[in-house]
């Protein structure tokens, strides 16, 4: 493409915007030293004025830039061959060259009826080129000629002639659907980014983290009941009654997350209970380092929070969690519920003891909670509150040992915490 070719295009994408807007498409621009100075296209029918041709529109912005009429020097490129009135108005403009595009048979005055440009002697001459892009030229108003007809019928008006409220303008039907698509492709790309922001809130609120590291997958409680021994040399058994609920937690990694994290700790903190047995008291103990014993319900032992720290591997008498996922153990154990005496001389089955002291399964029922906060090593924690454990107790009265276990429990809400 040479650079005439080059500026014709400019002209034919000014031609472009006048067919949009339903007028005839004429486009002209305006070269001084290489550098477009004005640009512009018919709007007889958007003003209302026989006078808008395209070329004076642009000779008109061209004298604003140059703050001149005298536009020496300057070429211009328009579609169409000039029209007697635009001829005129390019001579006393003094415009240096003209390059046309498309011929006019019916009133052009470069070369079809008449030539003003060389047939005349003004005070000014013209030098001119035709033909530049000539089949692109003609091509548009042909097009845009031949889709007038087509739409000519009874209702050739209102059915070509499109108002656009908001702005005002007159566009084609073409332009017009364009219009209309852009705008339905927008609103359905709003529309979707709110509905999903939307789903997202209502899925957090419902269930807090959406997607978490490592969850809580069970929850087992093992029940016993035991004797401890009270000094008493006038009887045979002398025992206080505890029932001990020793507790794990399995913390899992969620198998749904993709993404590598670790564990730093894992704590179990605000122990409440929630509903006291009516014999008894809850209190919470960690295990011994003891080997052989798992727990004593001494005062050494009571917590009231425990944190496991994250390990290679999971070991619960030194307090440590796998990075990947392990066990938390601790006891709840409800003190005192009762005491046995006696002097028989048989051995004592502690699965006959709270029988034995007439003990109900109603009055051992009791629940308590405890929140659970995830550290992990790349800076995140989770914290699930209140997580609720009603400690299991039927079978207790019969056998004197009961468990239980509770898959993926319910009502464990992780959140997002700050360290
Ligand atoms: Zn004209």
């Amino acid at each position: 493409m040479n650079i005439k070719e080059k500026y014709m295009k400019k002209a034919l994408a000014q031609a472009k915007i006048a067919y949009d807007k339903l007028e005839v498409p004429v486009g002209a621009i305006i070269v001084k030293d290489g550098r477009i100075i004005a640009r512009a296209f018919n709007q007889k029918e958007t003003k209302v004025d026989t006078t808008k041709h395209a070329e004076i529109l642009a000779i008109q912005k061209a004298s604003k830039r140059l703050k001149s009429w005298r536009l020496i020097d300057c070429e211009m490129y328009v579609t169409l061959e000039p029209c007697p009135m635009c001829a005129g108005a390019i001579i006393q403009s003094r415009i240096k060259k003209v390059y046309y595009g498309a011929l006019d048979e019916k009133t052009g005055a470069v070369g079809s009826k008449l030539n003003l440009f060389r047939d005349f002697k003004f005070n000014h001459r013209v030098e001119f080129e035709n033909s530049i892009l000539q089949k692109e030229c003609q091509n548009i108003l042909q097009d845009f000629f031949k889709e007038l007809r087509s739409q000519k019928s009874a209702s050739i008006n209102k059915e070509w002639v499109y108002k656009w409220k908001v702005g005002g303008e007159i566009m084609s039907k073409q332009a017009l659907s364009k219009k209309v698509i852009h705008l339905c492709i927008i609103s359905i790309i709003i529309i979707g980014i709110v509905f999903t922001a939307i789903l997202f809130i209502l899925k957090y609120d419902e269930n807090g983290e959406t997607n978490m590291p490592f969850l809580v997958s069970k929850i087992s409680v093992i029940s016993t009941v035991d004797g401890q021994d009270v000094e008493n040399p006038e009887a045979k058994w002398d025992k206080t009654i505890n029932q001990n609920n020793d507790i794990y937690v399995y913390v899992e990694k969620n198998v749904q997350y993709n993404k590598t994290e670790t564990i730093a700790s894992v704590a179990i903190e605000n122990f409440k209970v929630e509903k006291n047995s009516n014999k008894g008291e809850l209190k919470f103990y960690k295990q011994t380092q003891d080997e052989k014993i798992l727990y004593k319900n001494t005062d050494e032992y009571l917590i009231d929070s425990i944190e496991y720290s994250g390990a290679k591997t999971s070991n619960s008498k030194k307090m440590e969690i796998s990075n990947q996922g392990g066990i938390i153990e601790f006891r709840c154990a409800n003190n005192n519920i009762g005491t046995y005496k006696s002097n028989e001389d048989t051995e004592i089955n502690y699965g006959e003891l709270l029988k034995k002291i007439g003990m109900n399964e109603e009055d051992l029922n009791a629940t308590f909670s405890f929140d659970l906060t995830i550290k992990l090593n790349s800076g995140k924690s989770f914290k699930a509150e209140n997580i609720q454990l009603t400690i299991p107790n039927d079978n207790l009265i019969n056998e004197g040992k009961v468990g239980r276990e509770i898959n993926n429990p319910e009502g464990i809400v992780f959140k997002r915490i700050e360290n």
